[in-house]
């Protein structure tokens, strides 16, 4: 059971300057800077060989101001992102944070690629809701996996140890509130204590935890769940019991257009390049364009809890840069179609309902219009053989409360002062996107995770403690 104690009289088994769990892009990037700053890192992870909710991604990190832009010559500056990011928070996220992570994107994906050698680029061919500018990063299968993969191979290079196969599961404690260390278990059950100069949670939120998410998100309590299992809300249910302070519990990222029965991603390219969604009936039923973290409750409040997103061959071949496309492809959760009421028939709905909704949004779109639901649709974005429909529910795919921390990532007390030694990032820490699920800007992720994750290895290195 996850838990904290005292450590007084405790025998430590080791000693390291610096402690991390969870081996997700925040443990990973945190290790990484600290181990720059000559601070040595040991990186506890339950899992054989890491991944995390990192590897389940699309791998696309939000950054503004990069060399990459520049090069396609886009125009971006840190503070229309942390404009944005507020923007799509309802102003609910952390000033100090946002300013921190939207000031830091540039730097850490530049210092992925640069010193790391990710070879990240910049999407230009659509954009994700929200953004004011195209700045979302991907490597070259745009996935997650390739990111976690880079992400260790550079740990591993570096020297890092990360130790697998260990949960975390007892945070010692001193008299002060300091953390003075943290007791591991094995796969054999076997216990171990070890004793850390700091401590940098980067075991993300509780997303794999079914009463944890009941509790604090009930609209999301039965809809599949698309992250990481091993990420149980240790963070979460240690800050509780440290007297740490915690924030949003209620803010998660949904997803609106995971592929069912086939459980697989379908990019947002499909609607903001102009596809649309219906019900199982055929019937659109919201402004698709808010964003797809929203529009997982949509999706899941409508008959079967499920939808169809149709698209055309355009936008097909923008959404098969991702790996996920491809895979949904090769499985034949895709159908193509060369007419409406082919397409209709083969999706099971009446033909009659879906070239209704059809007709209208390709009447909108010719005269530039905007629908009953406020959303624009672009003559530019006009339909063309062939076309295509793909079912899909609505998933939780991770959380976004967590431990307030102060723009250094210190984990804050319910009081406002700061633990000496505890620090937070990426899903562990709570994120930037507000109170409820619509305030998840596209990236704010991976964002929270490598900036952050960084950062907090960085100060870490700035700590004035005996390590
Ligand atoms: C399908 C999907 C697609 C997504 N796409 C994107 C995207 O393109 N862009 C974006 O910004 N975000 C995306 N996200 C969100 C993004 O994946 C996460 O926000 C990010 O990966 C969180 O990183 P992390 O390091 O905090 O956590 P993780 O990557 O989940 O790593 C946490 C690690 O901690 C380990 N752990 C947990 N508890 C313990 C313990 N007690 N002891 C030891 N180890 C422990 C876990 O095993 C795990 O390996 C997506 C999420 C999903 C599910």
């Amino acid at each position: 059971m996850t838990s904290v104690g005292p450590a007084a009289g405790a025998k430590l088994d080791l000693q390291v300057p610096l402690l991390i769990i969870g081996a997700g892009a925040a443990g990973l990037c945190a290790a990484l800077a600290a181990n720059e700053a000559g601070i040595e890192p040991l990186v506890i992870e339950r899992d054989k060989v890491p991944s995390g909710s990192t590897a389940l991604s699309a791998g696309l990190i939000p950054a503004a101001g990069t060399r990459f832009q520049r090069a396609k010559k886009i125009e971006d500056s840190a503070e229309l992102f942390a404009a944005d990011i507020q923007r799509k928070a309802h102003g609910e996220a952390d000033s100090a944070v946002v300013a921190a992570v939207a000031q830091g994107s540039a730097a850490t994906v530049e210092w992925l690629a640069d010193r790391y050698g990710l070879p990240f680029d910049v999407i230009d061919n659509f954009n994700y809701p929200g953004h004011s500018a195209m700045r979302m990063h991907g490597l070259p299968t745009r996935s997650g996996q390739e990111l976690i993969d880079r992400l260790r191979s550079a740990t591993e290079a570096s020297g890092i140890s990360i130790v697998t196969e260990r949960v975390a599961d007892r945070l010692l404690t001193d008299a002060d509130g300091a953390i003075r260390g943290v007791e591991i278990v094995a796969g054999d059950g076997g216990r171990e204590q070890i004793g850390c100069g700091a401590l940098i949670l980067a075991c993300n939120g509780y997303g794999g935890n079914p009463d944890l998410v009941r509790r604090y998100i009930p609209e999301m309590a039965n809809a599949l769940y698309f992250g990481h299992p091993g990420n149980r809300g240790d963070a979460v249910l240690w800050g509780g019991a440290l007297g740490a302070q915690l924030k949003d519990l209620g803010a998660y990222q949904g997803h609106g257009s995971v592929a069912t029965p086939h459980n697989i991603l379908i990019s947002w390219a499909t609607i903001m390049q102009g596809g649309f969604q219906v019900n199982r009936d055929g019937v659109r039923f919201c402004d698709e364009s808010e964003g797809y973290s929203e529009q997982a409750a949509e999706v899941l409040r409508q008959p079967d809890g499920v939808a169809w997103t149709v698209f055309d061959a355009r936008i097909a071949d923008i959404a098969r840069q991702f790996e996920d496309y491809r895979a949904a492809e090769r499985a034949g959760a895709i159908l193509n179609a060369d007419s409406v009421q082919s397409l209709a028939a083969a999706s099971g709905s009446t033909g009659t309902c879906i070239a209704a909704a059809w007709g209208e949004v390709e009447a909108l779109k010719a005269r530039d219009g905007r629908d009953n639901f406020g959303r624009q649709f672009a003559a530019a974005q006009l339909f063309s053989p062939l076309y295509h429909a793909v079912k899909v529910t609505g998933a939780l795919f991770h959380t976004q409360g967590g431990l307030a921390i102060d723009s250094a990532c210190r984990v804050k007390r319910d009081n406002g002062s700061i633990f000496p030694n505890l620090l937070a990032a990426g899903g562990a820490a709570v994120g930037v996107s507000g109170a409820t699920a619509s305030g998840y800007l596209s990236g704010n992720g991976l964002l929270t995770a490598t900036v952050l994750g960084r950062l907090a290895g960085q100060t870490v290195a700035g700590l004035q403690r005996d390590f």
